[in-house]
Parts: C-alpha cells; structure tokens; sequence
C-alpha cells in the first residue's frame, strides 16, 4: 500500500465519540517510549504527526488520524507506570480498555514491544486482554536498528515461548526501526489485506 496522505481528525477518551465507524480502524499501543510516536510518523513519513498529538495533556488521549480518506488510525495512550510520579499508576486507562472491547470497527490492534527487552508482564498481561475479549492484535518489535542479530533471536524466542504457554498459535509479528524504515512495507501490506469492513 503506498500511504499518500495522513491528517489528524480528533482526540478523545470516550469510543462513543471517536469518527463513525464507518471506516476500517487499526490501533497503535504500547508502554511508554516503547516508540510509538516513532513507528506511526516512519509510517505516515511525516516527521512529527504523532508528536503534534502528543504535545503535553494529549499524550493521554485517544487520537485519530485519516489515512488516505480510506481507514482510521488510532493511536492509544501508552501504558505502564507514570514517570513523573513515584506513585503507581493505573496501567491502563480504563477509557482505552472501553474502546478496545466496543470499537466496531477495529481491525486490528498493533502492540509494540521494545526488541531490546525481555518480555514484560504488562505485554503479556495485555496480549491475554486482548485473548479474553477476542480482539485480533499482531505485535510489533520496535527499535530493530539497536540490536546485534543474536541479540534479535533471542528477545524474540523468549516472547514465542512465553506466549506458547497460553496460546496454541503466535500472532504475526513485525519486525520494525523506525530510524532505518524497516517494517513498514511489511505493516502496510498487512493492513492493505486486511482493511475491509
Ligand atoms: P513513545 O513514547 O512510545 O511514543 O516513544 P517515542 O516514539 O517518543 O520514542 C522513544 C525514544 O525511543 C525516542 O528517544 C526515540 O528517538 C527512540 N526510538 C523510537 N523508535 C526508535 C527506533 O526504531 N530506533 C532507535 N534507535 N530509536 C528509536
């Protein structure tokens, strides 16, 4: 799929006030600073898209980009603990987990884990999430670039074993830098084959 225009349509908390879902929607989540921001502007080739919406009191939100007048991106608000507090968190806004079961036109959740990392339960706790309430999700590693190719096999190993102890199949997975661009072919492709409603 060639991506030719991207435009920011809204933000919000609420799924009942996200665009008509009239369109094929994909999501993009993940911890913070896993580098989402990041995969959604190599993407989009635009160099800050996803940081406009992600200027101070909107990192929170749920945003919507049109991506050539044909589907929806929606970028989640990462999860994890908060940094700037020493208290714990919610992990997850219970306003992203409503969108995510009642969203009618998902077509696929995107879920970026840092290739560098081990396998963190916040991930796997929210591939069984997904499981549970039947959302289709593939997973997404992210920051390929910093990797040595052993280092590569074995992040990924470690995840295929963890997820086999719950699932009998993997999801896709992609293999992706956003500083070098690897991955994208491959991302929209997938979404090129799989957004019809
Ligand atoms: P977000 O919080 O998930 O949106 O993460 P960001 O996109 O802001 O990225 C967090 C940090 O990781 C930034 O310093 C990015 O420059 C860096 N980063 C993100 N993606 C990549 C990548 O593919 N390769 C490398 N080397 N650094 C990356």
């Amino acid at each position: 799929m060639d991506l030719k225009e991207a435009k920011f349509v809204m933000s919000n908390t609420d799924w009942r006030k996200c665009p008509k879902p009239v369109l094929p929607e994909y999501a993009f989540i993940g911890r913070s600073n896993v580098g989402k921001s990041s995969l959604i502007n190599m993407l989009c080739q635009r160099k800050s898209l996803a940081k406009v919406s992600s200027t101070p009191g909107k990192t929170q939100l749920i945003n919507h980009f049109l991506i050539n007048d044909n589907w929806y991106l929606a970028d989640l608000p990462g999860y994890g603990y908060a940094k700037v507090s020493k208290v714990k968190r919610t992990k997850f806004h219970n306003f992203t987990l409503d969108y995510l079961r009642n969203r009618e036109n998902l077509m696929c959740t995107f879920v970026l884990v840092d290739s560098r990392i081990k396998p963190q339960t916040i991930d796997l706790e929210f591939f069984e999430f997904c499981g549970t309430k039947k959302i289709p999700f593939v997973i997404v590693f992210t920051k390929f670039d910093k990797l040595k190719k052993t280092e590569k096999e074995k992040n990924i190993a470690l995840y295929q074993e963890k997820l086999l102890e719950s699932w009998n199949a993997l999801p896709p997975m992609f293999f992706t830098s956003a500083v070098k661009g690897t991955g994208r072919d491959e991302i929209l492709d997938f979404i090129a084959e799989t957004n019809t409603l």
